[in-house]
């Protein structure tokens, strides 16, 4: 049942054949058995109850919240031991914006700790599997998120995306991950990593879903200022099969194999297979073409990526002491408690990140790394507008491949690989819309493409999606192994 889409269980509801209670009840019961088996959420919610149905698309249907938003409460963690018995007392505004619509939320999900992480394998309660294939990961961090939408759990999970965070674990799990663009959707309540890089947005089985969820999350907000009216924007209205005429391209330093050297046949399989889609953007009346772009800004990528997004973590944990939130350190002085506090809450992983923004931020560094970070992301930004000037968005693939074996999760990453890995983060760098869909599989296994177009083009990269999705087999796939059916 509740591996249908939100429009057929919103049928279902208003047509009686199932109540709101009984979805929520079924949830419930098959979040603790994946619960059991990939460890997903942080929380389940067992006392929630079904709504009544109404008008809107997403009342009476259950969904994941991932634990680094705020419900009023609700235990809320961020997947860290700095957390681990913080329950707010509110809840963030696109949270409030689903409850309004009536959207019952029935678990929060686990996160890599505060979501700097991108392996679903850093929070305080443990690695999460993939449901596809249990040795492996889901990639982070809305690891949680990802881990039940592809089980069939419910239609629809919150995530967030600082780096690549709801994109990559999409495309890691068989499913659909959307950010849209920067300040659409209010991050109040959304526990800050790097504020200028950070977005809501959505997990789900179907391009439908994300738009129905979106606008139902987004809104101005007068909690965060960088949220913007977005009232004009009917994302599920408004979505198109229609085509024809859009120009997509596509980076050749990222798609073209002669890039890499020694090629693994599994990556040769990912990037053939993201070729073909190519075709079909053809057979769809697009217009697709080939595009260069600075290779040494594009090698610079994960560097400005790791300064920026130190630098403001840092800043926005340095509230983390123990004496607001969290369980209070030991020790006789404040110094010692605070101390005391931050060496047990936080893990080795997010230390270092700690120790690398704090040096980056020093006022001998500042200008050396953090202003050259932000000079070099605005290159990156500029380079994309750029491209946006020709072309309606920019199609790629996502990851070197498919989910990675969680044994060799900590092995450093293939250099030569870095970019094909890293390249979502320029949808943050611009607060770009930015969408994952499946695109078919790869060694038995899920890979995903994204399609990335200019601010406020929202329409247009979900249309894209949308259409590229129904010229395919994925939409509202689920997870074969872990099938609670
Ligand atoms: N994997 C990236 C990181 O570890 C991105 C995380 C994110 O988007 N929250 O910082």
């Amino acid at each position: 049942m509740l591996e249908k889409s939100i429009k057929e269980l919103h049928e279902d509801l208003v047509s009686g054949k199932v109540t709101s209670d009984e979805l929520v009840k079924e949830a419930i019961r098959k979040s603790h058995e994946l619960n059991d088996e990939c460890n997903a959420f942080v929380t389940i919610l067992d006392d929630a109850k079904g709504v009544p149905v109404t008008d809107n698309l997403l009342s009476g249907i259950p969904y994941g919240v991932k634990d680094n938003y705020s419900t009023k409460g609700v235990l809320s963690t961020g997947s860290s031991n700095t957390l681990k018995d913080y329950v707010p007392f509110f809840t963030a505004t696109s949270i409030e914006n689903l409850e309004k619509s009536g959207a019952v939320m029935v678990n929060k999900t686990v996160l890599d700790e505060f979501g700097m992480g991108g392996t679903g394998t850093t929070g305080h309660t443990g690695i999460v599997r993939n449901p596809w294939d249990k040795t492996r990961m889901c990639a982070g961090s809305s690891a949680g998120s990802a881990c039940a939408v592809a089980a069939g759990i419910y239609p629809y999970a919150t995530g967030s995306d600082t780096g690549d965070s709801i994109r990559k674990p999409a495309a890691y799990c068989g499913i659909v991950g959307y950010k849209p663009t920067y300040g659409m959707i209010s991050r109040y309540g959304l526990f800050p990593f790097a504020s200028s890089l950070d977005h809501c947005g959505v997990l789900s089985r179907s391009v439908e879903d994300a738009a129905i969820v979106v606008d139902n999350m987004k809104g101005i907000d007068k909690y965060d200022m960088t949220s913007w009216d977005s009232k004009d924007f009917h994302l599920y209205d408004d979505l198109n099969l229609d085509v024809k005429g859009k120009r997509v391209c596509y980076i050749k330093e990222i798609c073209d194999i002669e890039n890499y050297s020694n090629p693994s046949d599994e990556l040769k399989e990912h990037l053939k297979n993201f070729k073909e889609k190519l075709e079909l953007c053809k057979e769809l009346g697009m217009e697709v073409d080939a595009v260069s772009v600075n290779e040494t800004l594009l090698k610079a990528l994960s560097s400005v990526y790791v300064v920026i997004s130190c630098a403001e973590a840092t800043s926005n944990m340095s509230n983390l002491t123990g004496f607001i939130f969290g369980p209070r350190g030991e020790g006789n002085t404040y110094i010692e408690q605070m101390k005391d506090h931050r060496t047990k809450g936080f893990s080795p992983l997010i230390k270092r990140r700690f120790v690398i923004g704090s040096y980056v931020l020093q006022s001998e560094n500042k200008d050396r790394y953090f202003h050259n970070a932000a000079r070099a992301r605005r290159l990156l930004v500029d380079e994309w507008k750029n491209i946006f000037k020709d072309y309606d968005a920019v199609i790629l693939p996502v990851g070197s491949g498919p989910a990675k074996e969680l044994e060799n999760s900590a092995n450093k990453l293939d250099e030569n690989r870095a970019v094909l890995e890293d390249h979502l983060q320029i949808g943050n760098f611009g607060g770009f819309p930015s969408i994952t869909i499946p695109d078919g599989f790869v060694s038995n296994l899920p890979v995903g493409l994204n399609i990335t177009g200019n601010c406020y083009n929202d329409q247009t990269v979900l249309n894209i999606a949308y259409a590229l999705e129904s010229k395919m087999d994925y939409k509202n796939q689920v997870a074969k192994e872990v099938n609670h059916g």
